[in-house]
């Protein structure tokens, strides 16, 4: 049995940024002390039918939870400690904004247990973070990192592609600013243009453009070529690790593991059923004051089980487990999908090495077609 994920999600945010449409929220010290006291509960709402089982990665994700007053995590790591059981070898992740991350946080997060820090640099042009409502400062991010050296082994950078003004040689810059830094991990996203986001009305109304997909593609393989050329492997499409520093949170996602996720808008994935908090603020608050638990569900079909582990295995550098795939469906995708596989195969797009079938290292940027044939 594989231990379990547990997510936490931290709503706030100092400001929005222009292309965000995630669960997060400009909001005041009450609110956040609002938000704890409901986690807190929260927390003790589950916390017995989880008696069994075993964490062994905890992630604090966002919106941003280095925004939140000082105490707040180490209030909820205390809480979380004491009520589940977490395995010893733990890895226990927060997200980081460089505008809002100090000395007196980071002293925090070590009390905290937590061992792994994951910093929202993007690029470290302030023209190109300025342009996107972003706001940190090229200062800033160079003083975390000057914070983070040496307090902590395990540090992760993310940063985005495809952002207004956005060229080869500054991604190229970044990369290369990230590897002097001494990083171990680096998740690189395209940028997504949301609806409904000041971004996309900018670009609606051609105030700003942004780079096409061609101009993207040339930004990935930079990304690859220096993160290769240092060691990194790209063990999930958008998600570079040294050796041993691949994220065993993000893994679990990827490989069915369970998890539990916790606060507003929060994904729990437990016996093959996929749970969801609300995303209103007000009723996560209300219906946790009540007692109840604000889970929305739905039990996945085997259609549905057997699509999503198509998709998510053929994500990283593992690919699909033949064997595995073949006991939990019934079915042999080697002969279910002969055809679409052999003509894939030939065409260099995908390869069956020691029981796997994976895209082929050089084709990742052709993920979404290749999996589109195999389902
Ligand atoms: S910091 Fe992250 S979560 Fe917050 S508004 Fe910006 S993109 Fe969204």
């Amino acid at each position: 049995m594989k231990n379990y994920g547990l997510y936490i999600h931290i709503p706030f945010c100092s400001k929005k940024c222009d292309y965000c449409d995630f669960a997060s929220f400009c909001m005041g010290e009450g609110d956040q002390k609002a938000y704890l006291n409901a986690l807190l509960k929260e927390i003790d709402l589950v916390k017995d039918s989880f008696k069994s089982k075993t964490f062994d990665t905890i992630f604090i994700g966002g919106g941003t939870p280095s925004v939140v007053f000082d105490g707040f995590i180490l209030t909820l790591s205390k809480k979380l400690f004491s009520s589940f059981k977490i395995a010893k070898n733990y890895e226990f992740t927060i997200e980081v904004n460089p505008n809002s991350f100090n000395e007196q946080k980071l002293n925090e997060y070590l009390l905290a247990g937590i061992n792994r820090i994951s910093v929202g640099v993007q690029n470290i042009s302030d023209k190109i973070i300025n342009g996107v409502g972003r706001l940190q400062t090229r200062a800033n991010v160079d003083n975390t990192f000057k914070l983070l050296n040496g307090k902590i082994k395990n540090v992760s950078a993310d940063i985005i592609l495809g952002l207004p003004n956005e060229n080869l040689s500054s991604v190229k810059n970044t990369i290369q600013y990230l590897l002097n830094q001494n990083v171990t991990h680096i998740s690189a996203y395209t940028l997504q243009l949301e609806e409904g986001t000041p971004l996309e009305n900018k670009v609606k109304k051609g105030l700003t453009t942004i780079p096409n997909d061609e101009a993207i593609v040339k930004q990935y393989n930079a990304v690859n070529k220096l993160l290769s050329a240092a060691g990194f492997i790209r063990y999930e499409i958008s998600n570079y690790a040294k050796p041993g520093f691949e994220c065993q949170h993000n893994l679990k996602y990827w490989n069915n593991v369970e998890y539990l996720g916790l606060g507003l808008a929060a994904h729990s994935y437990l016996n093959g059923t996929r749970f969801w908090n609300t995303a209103v603020f007000g009723e996560y608050i209300a219906s946790i004051s009540k007692s109840e638990l604000p889970k929305n569900k739905e039990i996945l079909t085997n259609e549905q089980k057997r699509t999503e582990r198509i998709m998510l295995n053929l994500r990283t550098n593992k690919g699909i487990d033949l064997k595995k795939f073949s006991q939990e469906f019934g079915e042999n995708l080697l002969e279910t999908r002969q055809k679409q596989i052999e003509k894939l195969k030939d065409l260099g797009m995908i390869e069956i090495k020691n029981g796997h079938l994976k895209i082929a290292e050089n084709k990742f940027s052709l993920s979404n077609a290749i999996i589109m044939e195999i389902l």
